[in-house]
């Protein structure tokens, strides 16, 4: 087959059923892209092509087995058989390394897999390697890596969006189809809303937090990233499903369906016939980019002229998610973080005749960056006596409000809900990094379905300045099959627009290994700046 890298992971075990391609050849040649463009974007921290190809070879031999069984047996593979997918390097794969992003996790082995990294393994994924991301998976931008900066395939010099910014960058770069990232408060959909790729943030329990560095846990959610929703679905039912190691995970099945997603383009577009979608008019918040709002009123057009009715909802309690959200979140942070001490974890400091509280303050004084400080201060302070009540209470209750409004709307009978997923397009590196709050107004449209637990998709809707505009739907709980539907049902009809066949503007910039690096090119516009 041609360039295997341009494929969709539908298409890719189709060709891999057919004897059109090995695992090994595919894999093969996604680990090339990688790693020829890691020197010019950054996204992966680690690759180990040794143990990917090795994992090839066991996916190969699975098919051929089934290929002497005969066409039921084929059938019966999983649709991840042999391809590759990026892990968010805070998925712990045993023996491998999993910085989250982090100084203080330097050096640290993880001892076991996480739950996601059992299931992937059992579908026969191919494990090419981890991607970088926000420190802690604090972020909006991939800028608080403690790793380096990550580049927008788009426009070298702009962010990916974080945190999972890595993961989103090698599935848009196609060093692989598929991608894991993490959803706390928009970190899948907002990357992939700047990169040009799809990504879902499940319901809050559809896949086990097992093996995940944790940052905000009853926000946290792991989720997929693809080049379409079929690919998504894909990746979705791999990982979803009970685990009795996180009890947070529910019992709720996984729909098969998910893996049944309409390829007819014809098939996907009917099924819009008669849905409600619901279009919250506080989503379109101040300083939202004209082009942006341009591009998501298209999208909505395109599906109403598609057989869907768009109504006008209401969320009142929309305003406060962003400041609830800064309350809950760095306490859960600020206690989730106590455990790297300097003892248990990675990265130690030991002065020379100091006590241990001093070598604690001096590991973590070391190990954390800027914001993972500025969050554990947050939390700190928000949970102490005197404040908790005023402080992280409130903000739960707050947060009730939120989920009431959701909950109000699709018991009203709207199917889902069409937003935008970010405010605006990529922006360029230090365009929001010495102004905290510019940068936690990036996630305004996303964290509200943190904060209530519900499901949320982002989908590519076209282009504003060149470059990637975001569109999201938002379901209630354990509708991921449905947005995937939407989303799906978008793909369709817009698979003749011409943004539809645009790769990423930058891709062959981004072979030069003698060009500039991600910080390089951040250095650079800091300097132009000053
Ligand atoms: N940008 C948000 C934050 O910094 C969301 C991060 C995430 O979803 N992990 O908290």
């Amino acid at each position: 087959m041609t360039d295997p890298t341009r494929s969709f992971g539908h298409e890719l075990a189709a060709a891999l059923r057919a004897g059109e391609v090995s695992s090994r050849e595919l894999t093969q040649a996604h680990l090339e892209n990688a790693e020829r463009q890691n020197h010019a974007l950054n996204a992966w921290l680690s690759i180990d092509a040794e143990e990917a190809l090795r994992q090839a070879d066991a996916a190969d031999a699975r098919i051929a087995v089934a290929r002497v069984e005969g066409s039921e047996a084929l059938a019966g593979l999983h649709p991840l058989l042999g391809l590759p997918v990026a892990l968010k390097d805070l998925v712990s794969v045993a023996g491998g390394p999993c910085t989250a992003g982090s100084r203080i996790l330097e050096g640290y082995r993880a001892p076991y897999d996480a739950h996601i990294t059992e299931r992937l393994r059992d579908a026969g994924a191919v494990l090419i390697g981890k991607t970088n991301m926000d420190e802690f998976a604090m972020g909006s931008s991939n800028e608080w890596s403690a790793f380096g900066q990550v580049s927008n395939p788009w426009d070298l010099d702009r962010v990916p969006g974080g945190s999972s910014g890595g993961s989103a960058t090698a599935v848009a770069a196609f060093h692989s189809p598929f991608g894991i990232g993490t959803d706390t408060g928009g970190s899948i959909r907002q990357p992939a809303a700047l990169t040009g790729t799809v990504g879902l943030k499940p319901t809050y329990g559809r896949v086990s937090r097992y093996g995940i560095v944790a940052f905000a846990s009853s926000l946290d959610q792991i989720g997929p990233f693809a080049r379409d929703s079929r690919d998504a679905a894909a990746l979705l039912h791999a990982i979803a499903g009970r685990d009795e190691r996180d009890a947070t995970s529910s019992p709720v099945p996984v729909p098969d369906e998910l893996l049944d997603i309409p390829a007819a383009d014809d098939e996907a577009a009917a099924w819009l016939e008669g849905k409600r979608l619901g279009l919250p008019a506080e989503y379109f918040v101040k300083g939202m980019e004209p082009g942006v709002e341009e591009r998501i009123r298209q999208a909505v057009d395109a599906l109403e002229g598609a057989g869907a009715t768009v109504e006008e909802v209401s969320l009142p309690h929309t305003d406060y998610g962003l400041a609830t959200y800064y309350i809950v979140v760095p306490a859960e942070a600020s206690a989730n973080l106590a455990r790297y001490d300097g003892v248990r974890y990675g990265h130690s400091v030991r002065l020379e005749g100091g006590d241990f509280i001093a070598d604690y303050l001096a590991t973590r004084g070391e190990g954390f960056g800027p914001e993972v400080k500025r969050r554990i201060m947050l939390g700190t302070y928000a949970l102490s006596a005197g404040y908790y009540d005023a402080f992280y209470l409130k903000a739960q209750k707050v947060r009730t409000l939120i989920k009431r409004d959701f909950d109000e709307v699709f018991e009203s009978g709207i199917d889902a809900l069409v937003a935008p997923t970010s405010p605006s397009v990529a922006f360029k590196f230090g365009a929001r990094i010495a102004d905290p709050v510019a940068m936690y107004l990036s996630d305004a449209c996303t964290l509200p379905a943190n904060m209530a637990g519900i499901a949320g998709l982002s989908v590519p809707c076209g282009l504003s300045d060149g470059l990637p505009v975001g569109l999201q739907f938002i379901g209630a709980p354990w509708s991921e099959l449905e947005l995937l539907r939407f989303g799906r049902a978008y793909e369709a009809i817009t698979v003749d627009a011409d943004w539809r066949r645009l790769e990423p503007t930058q891709l062959s910039i981004a072979d030069d290994a003698a060009g500039p690096t991600p910080s390089e090119r951040a250095a650079r516009l800091a300097a132009a700046v000053a």
